[in-house]
């Protein structure tokens, strides 16, 4: 007889995830089984749920992708994972490992990558198989729901703010201070950067104030470039998880000359164009990137500075019977920090 777990599952886009049981998958070669203790909502799950993105997620699909647990079976072949070991399974479901971008590093640009809970059955369940060689390993003592969000929130911001190259002492401004932007404001500061934080709810102004911002703009009520130009004469860099275009124009206005702007947020559909000033990126040599997620050595990194205590998730854990008016609330933009589903 087959083992079955409880999972929400998306069968349609636009429509509510149902809460099923369907059955425990079966590690295959290199793969683990997992038992799930955590998992983080993201606002890339939305997305998936909304088929905001092209191309859209494979359906029927379990989302998740900030997932925390320990190994419960290991299947054939794989060495050095042992059942109870603390795991986490990113976005990063896998990548080719051979390609000319795996081979250089940047295994967040291979063609060939599988995501976690969008290609891949994801954490909104009880176990997932998840590849050992893509699997984070988590230190022993960590708490798996703090944890959780790290697993995408926080090793794409610390992505995010290295490849802004910015310099301890140096100014980068956060915008958007979700469950991505509260993270980053944290590894800015571990990095000895010091933040500008812009949103357009007062409430997530208030966690940033909290969390160490120095300026706080609340881009509903000035224009947030224009403030941070004449108040710090724009920041050396910017990190931009909004999920609304106006944003990342704004950003690439907020820096001073030979500033870096990295894009994270994916706002898709109508929202995925924006207008920006030639002669402006030109004159002041300003630099745009994108940044997709991160590598599994930025992931040990990430993991490393929330182990350390320097970084740490504001959570709200809430149980998978309520996932559907958690993503309500999240696209109504009413949700401070993370929420995390508490499995196990
Ligand atoms: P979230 O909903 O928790 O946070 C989004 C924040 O943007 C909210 O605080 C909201 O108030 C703010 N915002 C909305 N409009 C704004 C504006 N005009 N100016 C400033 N702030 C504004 O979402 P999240 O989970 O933090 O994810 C953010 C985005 O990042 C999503 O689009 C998600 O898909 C994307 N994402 C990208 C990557 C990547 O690898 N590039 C990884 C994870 C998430
Ligand atoms: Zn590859
Ligand atoms: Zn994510």
């Amino acid at each position: 007889m087959t083992r079955t777990m409880k999972a929400a599952v998306l069968h349609a886009l636009k429509t509510p995830l149902s809460i099923e049981q369907v059955p425990v998958p079966e590690p295959r070669h290199g793969e683990l089984l997992i038992r799930v203790t955590a998992c983080g909502i993201c606002h890339s799950d939305l997305h998936a749920v909304d088929g905001d993105w092209t191309p859209p997620p494979v359906i029927p699909l379990i989302p998740g992708h900030e997932v925390t647990g320990t190994v419960a079976k290991a299947g054939p072949g794989v060495k050095g994972f042992h059942p109870g070991d603390a795991v986490g399974v990113p976005w990063l479901y896998s990548a080719c490992g051979s390609c000319e971008f795996c081979l250089a590093g940047m295994e967040t640009i291979c063609k060939q990558a599988e995501a976690t809970g969008y290609t891949k059955p994801g954490g909104y369940a009880e176990y997932l198989v998840a590849p050992a060689a893509y699997v984070g390993r988590l230190p022993e003592g960590t708490d798996p729901y703090a944890m959780a969000p790290i697993l995408c929130a926080g090793v794409t911001t610390y992505r995010g703010l290295k490849r802004t190259g910015a310099r301890p002492g140096q100014w980068v401004a956060v915008v958007g201070i979700g469950g991505l932007g509260h993270i980053a404001i944290q590894y800015a500061r571990a990095m000895g950067l010091r933040v500008a934080a812009v949103d357009v709810s007062a409430e997530k102004l208030a966690l940033a104030q909290a969390l160490g911002a120095e300026l706080v703009v609340n881009g509903s009520e000035t224009d947030p470039a224009a403030a941070i130009q004449e108040t710090i004469g724009g920041s050396h860099a910017a990190i931009v998880t909004a999920v609304a275009a106006r944003a990342f124009e704004q950003a690439v206005a907020m820096l001073r000359p030979g500033g870096t702007v990295a894009y994270i947020g994916l706002p898709g559909g109508k929202a995925d164009e924006i207008r920006a000033s030639i002669s402006a990126i030109v004159n002041g040599e300003l630099s745009v990137r994108g940044s997709n997620v991160g590598t599994r050595q930025d992931l040990d990194e990430a993991v490393g500075f929330a182990a350390r205590g320097l970084v740490r998730a504001t959570i709200r854990t809430v149980a998978l019977e309520e996932i559907n008016a958690v993503l309500e609330d999240m696209r109504k933009g009413r949700i401070v920090g993370r929420a995390v589903l508490k499995i196990a």
